[in-house]
């Protein structure tokens, strides 16, 4: 896969990371060239705005449509930005090409869809388009579909690729809107250097102030550019508004960020230990879980005055799992001292329960 070279110009390789910013959703034509007007004046040179916005549930804010195409083009005339939107279908596209939009993405639930890749790619095909089409992971952590779609796009002739990196869903509550699980883009990364890598943390996040540590934390992993939400007034945005921020915030976030030498990041070495890292944090905290459980397991123990130690349970546990690893091609002796420690370790903790005298 090749890269977006002409949106990219002096991006790649130096130390100006691309940033691309605007609203959650264009909503009315007032709040859009409101808010481009201020980018525009803080030198922000590229313009995103959602014209279909695909909702979780019907019923709520599903974008103003094809209407708001033309105050994108008066965007781009009255600021000079270069504008972006999302596109879902061959109608979404069809419809934004002819409205001059600069810059397409597809959207997270739309990339894990190879049917709606694929009349994506056929779309832009039947339109010789040559615009850049930056493609979000899908919501699942699948980096085999993200590349899928990118495939999808790059065989239907569209060359000028970039991958937006906005998170993956969970069940449950979380910190972060997406869990970033950073070690997939980073893989992505390592397998197509020259593809641009831009990271939204402002769907990562959820929340304003996750903005400014998560697009450090991006940039000091090497990634190429930003995408960030921002809106004349985000507490009356009509989409994602805990995660908008105003373009001064903005303004003062991008001032606040270091920018390192991204030459260093594309040596494969430092890209596989940064997932090493990234995985390392991923066990450390499944064991802290796998702690918090065995705790209250002993809880549970201790009201039913039952021993700590349940021998038959403990050979049950290292059988199974020496037996799993050696499936999944690891050794079945040395799985057996992780849990020889683990279980040390949990038993531990256990007594600690047994012995204290406040519950
Ligand atoms: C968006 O960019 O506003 C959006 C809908 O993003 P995602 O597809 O990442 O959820
Ligand atoms: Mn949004």
């Amino acid at each position: 896969m090749t890269d977006l070279q002409p949106l990219l110009q002096g991006s790649l390789n130096d130390l100006h990371p691309i940033i691309i910013a605007g609203p959650c959703s264009a909503e009315t034509e007032e709040q859009v060239l409101a808010t481009a007007k201020d980018l525009a004046k803080n030198g922000i040179k590229i313009f995103r705005a959602g014209i279909w916005k695909p909702r979780t549930k019907p019923g709520g804010f599903e974008g103003v449509g094809a209407e708001g195409l033309q105050w994108l083009r008066r965007v781009k005339e009255e600021t000079g930005m270069l504008t972006s939107t999302e596109v879902a279908t061959r109608q979404h596209v069809e419809a934004a090409l002819e409205a001059g939009v600069d810059i397409l993405w597809i959207g997270a639930r739309t990339s894990a869809n190879p049917f709606a890749m694929q009349e994506i790619a056929d779309a832009l095909h039947d339109a010789k388009a040559d615009v850049p089409v930056l493609v979000k992971n899908p919501v699942n952590p699948d980096l085999e579909l993200w590349i899928g779609a990118l495939q999808r796009l790059y065989n239907a002739g569209i060359h000028k690729l970039g991958a937006i990196h906005r998170g993956f869903s969970s069940y449950g509550k979380h910190l972060y809107r997406n869990l970033p699980q950073w070690h997939i883009p980073i893989e992505l990364r390592r397998r197509f250097p020259n593809l641009p890598l831009i990271s939204d943390p402002s769907h990562i996040g959820g929340k304003r102030e996750l903005v400014a540590p998560l697009s450090q934390q991006a940039l000091d992993m090497g990634f190429d550019g930003l995408i960030i939400e921002s809106h004349c007034e985000p507490d009356c945005a009509w989409s994602d508004k805990a995660q908008q921020v105003t373009p001064d915030v903005l303004n003062f976030i991008l001032n606040t960020l270091v920018l390192r030498d991204s030459s260093v990041t594309t040596e494969s070495l430092t890209l596989l230990r940064q997932q090493i890292d990234e995985l390392d944090n991923e066990l450390l905290e499944v064991l802290n879980k796998r702690m918090r459980v065995s705790r209250e397991i002993g809880q549970y123990k201790k009201e039913h005055r039952m021993p700590v130690l349940q021998i038959g349970r403990h050979d049950e546990i290292m059988q199974s799992r020496a037996k799993l690893a050696e499936e999944m091609g690891m050794s079945g002796e040395f799985m057996r001292n992780v849990l020889a420690a683990i279980h040390e370790e949990s038993v531990r903790q256990q007594i600690e329960v047994f012995n204290d005298r406040t519950h």
